[in-house]
């Protein structure tokens, strides 16, 4: 991580010096570079639990629990709004970045605090709402993969689409990207009805190497905010 930062530091130093006290001074939660090369200054940390929601702590990176206070902020009010409309949901959010962001084993991206990795929410077989949630994954059109008819478990578009809603429509963030496997998009479009052009203009399917990339997990990237931006961050 160290390296990282006397990469960008030399970097700086070679465009000028101007470049460089632009990123020396920026502040607590600053978003620097970009996602797949840049880092984070002192993200905000994401709690264990809140409304809503909990941390994953059995896969993934346990430290990965940062980002930048816009992604942090938006993340929980969406959860918590969701709980609200659906008394008892409990959505498992899984890695975000490093408190100073950085290369992160598992992700290409993630390093600069602007990207989440999300469970989505699932119905049981009986239909009634699952939680908490936890990483299944989906296969066409939407049905827990390897488990039986009887007992496996749905992709739950309803409160799924209110958590991407309530990302889209909160004024702190512009989601920038929503990456999903095609197969859940569509039905996810269905869910959005009217707002599903909106929904449309930043849902994405991953070039991944995975058969079914984001089947069991949607990945939503924030833009850089204006702040952001004079300290060096690049969408
Ligand atoms: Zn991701």
């Amino acid at each position: 991580m160290s390296g990282q930062r006397l990469a960008w530091g030399a970097a700086a130093l070679l465009v000028g010096s101007s470049a460089l006290a632009q990123r020396a001074d920026a502040p607590a939660g600053t978003s620097v570079g970009d996602t797949h090369e840049g880092y984070l200054v002192e993200g905000a940390e994401l709690p264990l639990e809140g409304p809503g929601f909990h941390f994953h702590t059995n896969r993934g990176n346990p430290a990965a629990r940062y980002g930048t206070p816009a992604l942090v902020g938006a993340i929980t009010r969406a959860a918590a709004e969701v709980a609200r409309e659906h008394p008892g949901s409990d959505l498992e959010i899984h890695d975000l970045s490093f408190r100073t962001g950085g290369p992160i084993r598992g992700h290409g991206s993630h390093r600069s605090g602007r990207d989440a990795d999300i469970a989505y929410y699932a119905l049981g077989a009986d239909g009634a709402p699952m939680s908490p949630t936890r990483s299944i994954w989906f296969a066409p059109p939407g049905i827990e993969r390897h488990a039986p008819e009887a007992s496996a478990a749905r992709f739950d578009a309803r409160r799924t689409w209110r958590f991407v809603r309530a990302l889209l429509n909160d004024r702190a963030v512009r989601v920038s990207h929503v990456f999903m496997a095609p197969h859940l998009q569509r039905l996810l479009l269905r869910a959005a009805g009217r707002d599903a052009a909106h929904l449309r203009a930043v849902v994405r399917t991953p070039r991944g190497r995975r058969v079914d990339p984001h089947a069991d997990h949607l990945h939503v990237r924030i833009e850089c905010t204006p702040a952001d931006r004079r300290h060096g961050c690049r969408d």
